[in-house]
């Protein structure tokens, strides 16, 4: 896709640096085997400082990352100093960690048709999307948010202006619409929700989607078996279009199929299981795209290096996780999870 590549040179610039390293003579290498595997990595907390999410990153063995660009329970937006995001962007570009992303506060809600919670939401995003492109990242994952009482097609009206006018307000980094579980009455989980968003912004090429595996099976696609999941793919193709889709939430589920319960479980421990992710990872759609783990971790601790090597077996892929790089941070703790610094949906 050439036009999203002229759009966004320093996306680019990691992506070759990452794939393409350049060698000693200063030219570009072909990718190796492994090198071309897919890239996985995980929800990491800032907790302490910006760049501390970097360490706990390559500490649990990530290709790539997401964070929450401040509070993800507060309206309030965080302002760093320019020191602190230099320091996070050095340290990711030494790491090689690509791509980045940052999800929305919760809070979020772009549909609601209350006002003030729509422009909280609409500043909320904007802050947090500015926030990633100051970082240099890809852009920031959304959930759609309730309706409440009002009908579907006004609320996913307003949410494509909220995007509008967030777009409006920055320059390059992107919004990526995340499908639901669909509890609770929220939108976004099914294609023709994402599909009516991206319909609302007019295909505008800063519109992206993130699949989340959990919330796809818990709103009835069945990722169990290779038919289940070529259905869901092939679904998704004629409605949002498959290039739409930039990002994979790799989580497995608590709740049933079909069961619209948005419960996240570690890789094989769910009702998606070992077999689907084998399936789910073998798909050479799904494998092309960057898969974030949200996972509760083995510890209740949040993602973990252990999720991530699940994944990377079932994947085929070698290398053994959190050996890339010594001298590295724990991951988060308990009173980083106890605070919420860490994904829960
Ligand atoms: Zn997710
Ligand atoms: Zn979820």
């Amino acid at each position: 896709m050439p036009s999203a590549l002229e759009a966004e040179p320093t996306r680019w610039y990691y992506y070759r640096m990452t794939v393409f390293p350049p060698t000693a003579q200063g030219s570009a290498s072909p990718p190796e085997k492994n090198e071309a595997a897919m890239r996985l990595g995980a929800h990491v907390s800032i907790s302490g400082s910006l760049d501390l999410a970097i360490d706990r990153a390559v500490a649990m063995g990530c290709d790539c990352l997401q964070i929450f660009y401040g509070s993800p329970r507060q309206w309030r937006s965080s302002v760093y100093p320019n020191d602190a995001l230099e320091r996070f962007i050095h340290k990711r570009r030494a790491a090689g960690l690509d791509p980045l992303v940052a999800h929305a506060a919760y809070l979020v809600n772009p549909g609601t048709p209350d006002r003030d919670l729509r422009r909280k939401s609409v500043a909320s995003l904007l802050a947090t999307l500015r926030g990633v492109e100051r970082l240099e990242g890809l852009g920031v994952i959304t959930h759609l948010g309730s309706r409440l009482s009002s009908p579907r097609g006004a609320a996913l009206r307003r949410i494509a202006t909220a995007v509008r006018q967030i777009l409006g307000a920055s320059e390059r980094a992107m919004v990526l619409l995340e499908n639901s579980a669909g509890s609770g009455g929220t939108l976004g989980a099914t294609f023709d929700d994402l599909a009516a968003v991206l319909d609302g912004v007019h295909g505008d090429s800063r519109v992206g989607v993130c699949l989340d595996t959990a919330h796809l099976f818990a709103s009835g696609w069945d990722l169990r078996t290779s038919a289940g999941i070529e259905e869901m793919v092939a679904a998704a193709d004629r409605t949002v279009g498959w290039d739409r889709v930039r990002v994979l939430h790799l989580n497995d589920s608590q709740g049933a199929l079909g069961s619209r319960r948005d419960r996240h479980a570690n890789i094989g421990e769910g009702l998606i299981g070992s077999g689907g992710f084998r399936a789910l990872l073998a798909h050479p759609r799904l494998r092309a795209l960057p898969g974030i783990i949200e996972t509760p971790g083995f510890d209740d601790a949040g993602p973990d290096a252990k999720n991530l090597a699940r994944l990377r077996r079932l994947a085929g892929i070698g290398r053994q996780a959190g050996v890339r790089r010594a001298g590295v941070r724990r991951a988060a703790t308990r009173k980083e999870v106890r605070d919420g610094n860490r994904p829960v949906r």
